[in-house]
């Protein structure tokens, strides 16, 4: 977790420095916001699973950390478009219908 943790906030702030130098592709913000959220859910997850059943329970706020993560998963950009806009850069082939 947190490997995961430390490796998603060195993304960010790389890409936070590459905006600050306006050298930012889209594409590069699609690959942190894919990474970060879908990372951050998994640490959510882990964390509920190292609780066992408490980690269900309303007792631990575990869930509704993971739960919080399901929306940003959606509203900084669905995991399917950012892979769509990745596709295209790693091929030059757009993917989209
Ligand atoms: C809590 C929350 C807060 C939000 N806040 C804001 C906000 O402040 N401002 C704002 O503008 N929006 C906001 N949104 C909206 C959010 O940006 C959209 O929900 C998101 O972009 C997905 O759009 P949609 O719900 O219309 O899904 P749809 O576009 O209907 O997509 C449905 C599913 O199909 C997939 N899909 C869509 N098109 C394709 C394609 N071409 N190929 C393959 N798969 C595809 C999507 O990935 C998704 O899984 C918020 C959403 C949530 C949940």
């Amino acid at each position: 977790m947190s490997l995961e943790l430390g490796k998603g906030m060195l993304l960010a702030l790389h890409l936070g420095r590459l905006k600050d130098e306006q050298r930012l592709r889209p594409e590069q913000v699609s690959l942190g916001k894919l990474n970060n959220a879908r990372e951050a859910l998994s640490i959510a997850r882990e964390c509920r699973t190292l609780l066992g059943a408490n980690g269900i329970s309303l007792e631990y706020p575990v869930l509704r950390h993971a739960n919080n993560l399901e929306s940003v998963l959606t509203y900084e950009g669905t995991s399917e478009v950012h892979q769509l806009v990745i596709g295209q850069a790693l091929t030059g082939h757009p993917a989209f219908r």
